[in-house]
This record gives C-alpha cells, sequence and structure tokens, in this order.
C-alpha cells in the first residue's frame, strides 16, 4: 500500500511541551482523523507537517518525499485548510480567489466555480461578512481547486453547528470516493470520526496512543462490566482503564481473548464507542 503521508519520530520542544517522537502513517485514499484534547499537539504536528514550525527531530515524508527538501513540489499538491482564517478581511471571495490562484500550476477555475456553486458561497461579499461554517466552506473551495491529492485540515469542524458540521464531513467522504485523494484532519470531537474517518490517530501529551484502522479499533477494546469481588492485583493490571465502586467495576480492555482468559464469562462485556475508547485512556490512570 502506498502512502501518502509518514511521520517518524518526530520531535519538537517548547518550553513547557514537547512532542515526543511521534509516529504515524496515512495510506493512500483513506481519511484519518487526528484525535486529542486541546493542547495535546494537533496543531504543533499539523505546522511542522507543513513546515511552518521547525521540527526538532525524525522526519516526515509527503507523496513518499522528504517535506523540506521537496516543500515547494509538496506544497502544490496540499491542500490545506488552517484553523484560524488567514485571509484578508476586507477583500471579496473573488478578489481573495484571485489572489491565491496564481500559486499553483494546477488552479482549475471550473472546479472552483463548481464549489462555490455547492456550497452556495457569495463571490462577491467581504470575508469579513460570511459566517464561521462559510469561511470553512469557502477554505475548503480553494483548498479543492488545485488538484490537491492530501488535504490536510486544523480542526476543520471545531465550532460550526451540528448541521453545517455533518455537512463537511460528507463532503470529506464524497472527497476520498476518488482514490488518488487523502485526508487528514485534526478534532476534538469524536463523533466527526464516526463518521467519516478510515484510520484514528490519537495524541495525548504530545505522545500517540494510539494509531490504528477504526474498525480494529472498535472490534479489539471492549468495555467490561462485574463485581468488584472479581477483581484482583492481577487482572487489573490487564485493563486500559477502570473505573470502581464499592460494589462494581467498568473498564476498558484492549483484547476479547485476555477477558475470557481473566474472568470466565462471570462479566459483562460490551462495545465501546471511541468516545469510550478516548476517556478510558486518557483518564483511565486518574481512575485506578
Ligand atoms: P492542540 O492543537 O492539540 O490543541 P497545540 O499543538 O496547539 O495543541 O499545543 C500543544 C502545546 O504546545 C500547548 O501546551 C501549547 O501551549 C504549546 N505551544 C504551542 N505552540 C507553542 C509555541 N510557539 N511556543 C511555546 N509553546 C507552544
Ligand atoms: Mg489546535
Amino acid at each position: 500500500m502506498e502512502n501518502i503521508l509518514e511521520v517518524i519520530n518526530l520531535r519538537k520542544n517548547f518550553n513547557k511541551f514537547a512532542l515526543k517522537d511521534i509516529s504515524f502513517t496515512l495510506p493512500k485514499g483513506y481519511i484519518m482523523g487526528f484525535i486529542g484534547p486541546n493542547g495535546a499537539g494537533k496543531s504543533t504536528t499539523i505546522k511542522l507537517i507543513m513546515n511552518l514550525l521547525k521540527k526538532d527531530g525524525g522526519q516526515i515524508k509527503v507523496f513518499g518525499k522528504d517535506h523540506i527538501q521537496h516543500e515547494k513540489e509538496i506544497k502544490q499538491h496540499i491542500g490545506f485548510v488552517y484553523d484560524e482564517s488567514h485571509f484578508y478581511d476586507e477583500l471579496t471571495l473573488d478578489e481573495t480567489k484571485k489572489f491565491i490562484a496564481p500559486f499553483y500550476k494546477s488552479w482549475d477555475d471550473h472546479v472552483f466555480h463548481k464549489y462555490i456553486k455547492i456550497f452556495q458561497l457569495p463571490l462577491d461579499k467581504k470575508i469579513k461578512e460570511l459566517s464561521k461554517g462559510m469561511k470553512m466552506k469557502f477554505s475548503l473551495a480553494l483548498a479543492l481547486s488545485h488538484d490537491a491529492k492530501l488535504l490536510i485540515m486544523d480542526e476543520p469542524t471545531s465550532g460550526l453547528d451540528p448541521i453545517v458540521r455533518s455537512e463537511l464531513l460528507d463532503i470529506l467522504y464524497e472527497i476520498i470516493q476518488d482514490e488518488e485523494k487523502s485526508v487528514f484532519f485534526s478534532t476534538h470531537i469524536t463523533s466527526d470520526l464516526e463518521k467519516v474517518a478510515d484510520y484514528i490517530t490519537f495524541i495525548h501529551e504530545g505522545e500517540i496512543v494510539l494509531s490504528m484502522a477504526k474498525d480494529d479499533i472498535l472490534d479489539n477494546y471492549c468495555i467490561v462490566k462485574g463485581g468488584i469481588d472479581l477483581l484482583d492485583t492481577y487482572n487489573q493490571k490487564a485493563f486500559v482503564g477502570i473505573r470502581k465502586t464499592q460494589y462494581n467495576f467498568q473498564g476498558l480492555i484492549d483484547c476479547r481473548e485476555k477477558v475470557q482468559n481473566l474472568f470466565k464469562g462471570n462479566v459483562i462485556i460490551e462495545k465501546p464507542s471511541l468516545e469510550d475508547i478516548m476517556l478510558y485512556i486518557v483518564r483511565g490512570k486518574q481512575y485506578a
């Protein structure tokens, strides 16, 4: 399988925060959701991929090529959507487009106007007159109009109402129906992933906790519930995270076979949601 994006032992040190040698890979033709709580290091990682920040170690390859050595060529084929609007407020959409289009060799005005129509964007309005959702759609229209093979987006759904968010996710899903295209987007909302992500990379405090196909994650983890008397120091160690009351416990375990061996059918086993998995991983150690 061809890889569109490879991040290998990437390191970045700030005063009070560090990305700690993170690694993950996005195969061509898929959507990867990059999820983690606020401050986990998502924007930092994306800025490093885009070479807007200087890395302290590791390697990043886009389309199989080093992202700095081949920066110009690579950026021609990346559609990048920032987390904050970086357009000039006083320009109209049409003026903004005319400013941006010349940077791209494969700019296609037909495609641009196709998306303007689909998204129902007013070309004669100024950027400052757009709602947050419209700004996001406009960013996306620009990102999609130069034949990008990889879309990179930092929190595209944050601050959007549920309807616009759902529309945006539908658009992403449609984009990857074209097998040449891949999407990498960050979010802190797990429901974004349930709908469209093929792969999930979960970052927490600058470390990758999990990077896997979504279906494998959902198949491998289970929630186990039972009476507190079933727990001992040995089987407790198997949990990713566990919550206890006086009488009962419930916890997340990463493999069904383990449960059979540990509890011999004396427990209730349930399928977790992505939200459950994230919460247990983040809070697991506090509960224990
Ligand atoms: P996320 O996008 O996941 O919310 P960020 O990558 O923006 O998280 O930030 C991760 C951490 O790095 C935060 O604690 C943030 O304060 C810190 N950070 C981000 N940029 C800088 C910087 N330029 N200098 C120092 N610290 C930074
Ligand atoms: Mg961020």
